[in-house]
């Protein structure tokens, strides 16, 4: 049991400490400083240990696509960085280096969000990733008045034009940031983007382009004002292309944890043996 713990735990580190490698020289190579991309780690496919060693690698920012997952994993991993505080770095386990161990963690939202699911994801999550609509946009301006701070978001775009794709179209990006702009409870702090699901790598690459562009041209034209600084876009596999392409916020998810568990093969029920009426 402990083996398996260990193995576990190395692989995670050396998938890490890959990864944020990676990162860093794709972000060089794009003539930018190695720390310049925030890695946010997606925890759609990781199991609660999984989540708890990364952060006790140090790791602060997490994301999740679907609310029920969030919630879940949000009050699972409170309960233990609580109780990390409350212990203090001296009583953890062995392996944590207790100088960058995380005690506090941001969550982003990455997925799909539901308009009637406004109020319980925004109090749980660092930054929305998903506004795709002025219809979202409203209703977060309108939970927004409830609390002391804007909400951090990201309005995700659809730059392949695939019907598929969440987000809004290249051509309405502009004008949507200068509308949201305008909406006090919001914090409009760039954009997002998911490239198609295809092996052509020039697809992607015109995709992220097509995104970094839109943003550009934002920031020039200062519609989404002072914080509107973020590119999101670039996942497991293509994480490094969006880098090149202008990315500083990569999600990434099996390259870190590796392929969600394959479910349980369905067995049919036991039937059970018949047994032979026994006559006195
Ligand atoms: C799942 C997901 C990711 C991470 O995908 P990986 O391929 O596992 O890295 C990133 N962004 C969004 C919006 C996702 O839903």
């Amino acid at each position: 049991m402990t083996t398996t713990r260990m193995t576990t735990s190395q692989q995670l580190r050396n998938a890490y400490t890959e990864i944020t490698d990676r990162i860093a020289n794709a972000a060089i190579r794009a003539g930018r400083a190695a720390n310049d991309v925030l890695m946010i780690a997606v925890t759609k496919s990781a199991t609660p240990d999984q989540i708890r060693m990364l952060v006790d690698l140090g790791h602060h920012e997490l994301g999740e696509s679907r609310l029920d997952q969030l919630e879940k994993r949000v009050a699972t991993l409170e309960e233990y960085l609580s109780r990390k505080r409350t212990l203090g770095a001296g009583s953890t386990r062995e392996t944590i280096d207790p100088a960058k161990a995380a005690t506090h963690v941001r969550w982003h939202m990455i997925g799909n969000l539901q308009r009637n699911k406004v109020k319980h994801v925004v109090p749980l999550v660092h930054m929305i990733h998903s506004v795709n609509s002025l219809r979202l946009a409203e209703e977060l301006q309108n939970f927004g008045n409830k609390r002391d701070e804007p909400i951090d978001v990201l309005l995700q775009v659809n730059a392949s034009g695939e019907s598929s794709k969440s987000g809004v179209a290249v051509p309405a990006v502009s004008h949507l940031v200068e509308q949201m702009d305008t909406m006090l409870n919001l914090r409009v702090r760039g954009l997002m983007t998911m490239a198609p699901l295809t092996d052509d790598v020039e697809v992607v690459r015109r995709t992220f382009l097509r995104t970094a562009e839109v943003f550009n041209e934002v920031k020039s034209e200062n519609l989404g004002g002072e914080h509107f600084t973020a590119l999101s876009m670039g996942m497991s596999h293509d994480f490094e292309l969006a880098i090149e392409c202008g990315a500083n916020v990569v999600r990434i998810g099996r390259a870190l944890f590796g392929e969600p568990p394959e479910p349980p093969p369905e067995v049919p029920p036991e039937v059970p043996p018949e047994v032979p009426e026994v006559s006195a």
